[in-house]
């Protein structure tokens, strides 16, 4: 079980979405012990030309066994989930080089997803304002679909024939590039920052089907998914994803130390490995990739999970929090939405229940919710007219009552104030 005195959440002030990198809450002992003892021991030595350090040799290992969803093959450490994302690209064009495909270049993305703000994650990411006057997204990418079924289904639409349209689309603007054309598709299992929206029933399945027709890698962003945010350690094991390539961040070392990694299959390791031979060098890396200290606190965070079994104790303590939170969401004539898996959920404000009437931005109806909340302790992420909640999965459901509360008291006092 995940909680004990020592690891409890102090304070609801804790429940706001940038949380969901805390998955051990902001004081865990064993956490700081890693750092301490590694930081006395070697505090840093790079991972260039053959070199590394025990503690990231330990924790590759140890992040190939744990992700089951497929098998994965080698570990390539960053220091940001942008930087994985990033990596996955350059990974991706080097094994087609390798294959002698040059032409197979281009990233399929969805609209509204989040991949990070480097020039290619922010590329790759469905946002507009990610690429608004910075000139992107680059040509490289493609974006399809936003799987949003509430926003985007078609009248009398069940979420499996919306799922298949999705599907058809994919394999439409395939066909219509050439699928010679198409590299890779990238996908969070859940999309996080651009408003928690969930796959509906048996996206990814017909997805992945469409993408593996083509010969198209499938890479998996599970930076915020991983590490049992959503009741299985991976969002992969949620939803049946077989990817090809991993991203993951944040939770890796629960926020401790800076660090990503990507995972990679051993059909593209075995690739890469030898076409780097024949070039004398796979010439990408970053000084901090593998760093000593941020491996050892990610292994100690990767021990916790697994002993404390928090996927677990996430799945345990879920229901209450989902439906807590749903129940005082059916009743509120200003929210149109609510939508969550897991410990991660959102609610998204609109007008009369329906998703087309949307609250003029300036009124700041998520805005006031969050300060609703911030007078009663509780943080929780203003995104426009959603707000997003994602506490430490460390937390009680004697905490998870105390939250549900706070939102329905907010809830209260923001229809009052918007009416
Ligand atoms: N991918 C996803 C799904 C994310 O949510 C984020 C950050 O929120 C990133 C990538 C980028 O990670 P970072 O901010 O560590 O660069």
């Amino acid at each position: 079980m995940a909680s004990s005195s020592t690891h409890q959440v102090p304070s609801l002030i804790r429940c706001q979405l940038m949380t969901l990198l805390k998955n051990m809450g902001g004081s865990e002992p064993r956490l700081v012990k890693a750092a301490t003892e590694q930081l006395n021991k070697l505090p840093f030595y790079h991972s260039f030309w053959n070199h590394t350090t025990r503690p990231s040799l330990d924790l590759a290992k140890e992040l190939i066994s744990m992700f089951t969803a497929r098998e994965m093959g080698k570990v390539f450490f960053t220091n940001s989930g942008s930087e994985a994302n990033d990596s996955q690209v350059k990974i991706v064009w080097y094994y087609n080089n390798a294959l002698g495909r040059p032409k197979k270049k281009n990233i399929i993305s969805r609209t509204q997803s989040y991949h990070g703000t480097t020039f290619i994650s922010a590329s790759l990411s469905g946002l507009p304002t990610l690429h608004q006057d910075f000139d992107l997204p680059g040509r490289f990418v493609l974006h399809t679909d936003c799987p949003h079924y509430w926003r985007f289904h078609l009248p009398g639409e069940t979420e499996e024939e919306f799922a298949t349209r999705l599907a058809d689309n994919l394999e439409n603007l395939i066909l219509k590039q050439g699928p010679e054309t198409i590299a890779a598709f990238i996908a969070e299992p859940v999309i996080g920052a651009g408003g928690v929206i969930l796959p509906p029933k048996t996206y990814f399945e017909k997805i992945q089907a469409v993408v593996k027709k083509y010969d198209i890698l499938f890479i998996v962003d599970e930076v915020i998914t991983g590490f049992g945010r959503l009741g299985t350690m991976f969002g992969s094991d949620l939803y049946n994803i077989k990817p090809d390539l991993v991203s993951l961040a944040k939770a890796l070392s629960s926020a401790y130390a800076p660090i990503g990694a990507i995972l990679v299959s051993p059909e593209i390791s075995d690739v890469i490995h030898s076409h780097s031979n024949k070039l004398g060098t796979f010439a990408h890396g970053f000084t901090y990739s593998g760093h000593p200290v941020s491996c050892a606190v990610a292994l100690e965070a990767l021990k916790i999970y697994r002993e404390r079994d928090i996927p677990g104790h996430v799945t345990h303590v879920a229901q209450r929090f989902q439906e807590g939170i749903k129940a005082f969401a059916a009743g509120s004539p200003i929210v149109g939405e609510t939508r969550g898996v897991g410990l991660l959920i959102a609610t998204e404000f609109t007008d009369n229940k329906s998703p087309y009437e949307l609250f003029p931005f300036e009124w700041g109806v998520g805005e006031i919710f969050g300060q609703e909340c911030k007078k009663r302790g509780m943080m929780v992420k203003v995104l426009g007219n959603l707000i997003a909640m994602s506490p430490p999965l460390i937390i009680t459901r004697e905490e998870i009552d105390k939250l549900v509360s706070i939102y329905g008291e907010a809830l209260k006092a923001t229809e009052e104030r918007v009416a």
